[in-house]
């Protein structure tokens, strides 16, 4: 026994930062945790987002969410308790942005997305058509039966903009559960990080400079916090030349460029995905008015000044303490 134990204790390694990535829900996930040894745990968390892209993407047929789009004014779909979580909470969002966040939005970005393969911009007219499928007051979700039926035909459902930040809480709940206490789990810029950072750096978290995104315009310190940062700089539509973002107001029907970028901290990583896109559409006063109204939110609005070039402004709960340089 006391052999055993002398080996065992000789074995014990000093933690290893250990870091994979995968390509899922279309986007690099990384996932970094420290441990003393190797264990499949990652791969669980791997598993984990997964089974979450076949549950959840519009671009799976069998997903719930392909089975909810395809019967849009046909019948309601039952399922999973997870679905209908995740479409209650998108609703949630919805409201709290005054519709600026709504997963309704897919006939547009579809519209927008042909009109890059035709090469011409929509149409007014085309614009105007699909403008009436954009409503999330026309999702019913029926709590008891467990049911999601969108009430019009061709209306669609569009998991883009909170998907991969509940994938990232999923992520980092089962790193908990098997006992990491030092992770990151980052979805293309949608990241969380679980205790200290592991570099040993705290100011590590870079938000880009929207205008040229491989720069560095500010660094925040990060713990047990969500950051993910929405723009119209990385993802568009090329048409004719020109670039449209993928960010679409769901009230004019074209992609939103009042606001270059919308960078939210929050306490988990479905709220800071969801709100970075629904407040760079709610635009700049009613976005930071929003940010400073709600609890474990805070938030870094970077626009466009005509005069000075680059305007960036931070909440009040950010400012002298989570962003530590300015580059
Ligand atoms: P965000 O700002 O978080 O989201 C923007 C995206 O949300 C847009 O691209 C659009 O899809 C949608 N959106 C636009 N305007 C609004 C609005 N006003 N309100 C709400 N949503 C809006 N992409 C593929 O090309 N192929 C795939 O197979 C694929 N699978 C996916 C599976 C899942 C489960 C998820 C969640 C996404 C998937 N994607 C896929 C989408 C791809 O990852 C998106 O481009 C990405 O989610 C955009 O995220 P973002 O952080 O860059 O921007
Ligand atoms: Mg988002």
């Amino acid at each position: 026994m006391f052999l055993k134990n002398c080996i065992k204790n000789k074995m014990v390694k000093s933690p290893q930062r250990i870091s994979k990535i995968r390509y899922l829900m279309n986007t690099f996930f990384e996932i970094e945790v420290l441990c003393e040894r190797y264990s499949s745990i990652i791969e669980i968390a791997f598993g984990e987002i997964k089974r979450l892209e076949r549950l959840l993407s519009r671009f799976q047929n069998e997903s719930e969410i392909s089975l909810v789009n395809c019967a849009a004014g046909n019948s309601p779909i039952k399922v999973s308790d997870e679905t209908l979580n995740l479409i209650k909470s998108s609703l949630k969002f919805s409201s709290i942005t005054d519709g600026g966040f709504n997963i309704t939005i897919c006939p547009l970005v579809e519209l927008w997305k042909l009109a890059e393969e035709k090469n011409g911009v929509p149409t007014e007219e085309e614009i105007k058509n699909v403008i009436s499928l954009i409503d999330f007051k026309e999702i019913e979700v029926e709590e008891v039966k467990k049911t999601v039926f969108l009430k019009k035909k061709g209306m669609k459902i569009d998991l883009g903009a909170i998907g991969k930040g509940y994938a990232v809480d999923r992520a980092i709940k089962i790193l908990k559960e098997n006992g990491i206490t030092q992770a990151m789990v980052n979805a293309g810029g949608n990241l969380y990080i679980l205790g200290e950072h592991i570099g040993g750096n705290p100011s590590s978290i870079g938000i880009p400079n929207p205008l040229k995104p491989d720069e560095i315009i500010a660094k925040i310190d990060l713990t047990d916090r969500a950051i993910s940062t929405s723009g119209n700089y990385e993802r568009f539509f090329t048409i004719d030349g020109r670039q449209f973002g993928h960010i679409i107001n769901p009230v004019t029907g074209y992609p939103e460029n009042r606001v270059l970028s919308v960078s939210i901290v929050a306490d988990t990583a479905i709220k800071a995905d969801a709100l970075s896109t629904g407040i760079l559409v709610m635009g700049f006063e009613r976005g930071m008015k929003l940010i400073e109204s709600l609890n474990n939110v805070e938030g870094i609005i970077i626009t466009n000044n005509k005069e000075d070039g680059m305007q960036i402004d931070i909440s009040e709960g950010l400012k002298g303490k989570g962003i530590s340089k300015y580059v």
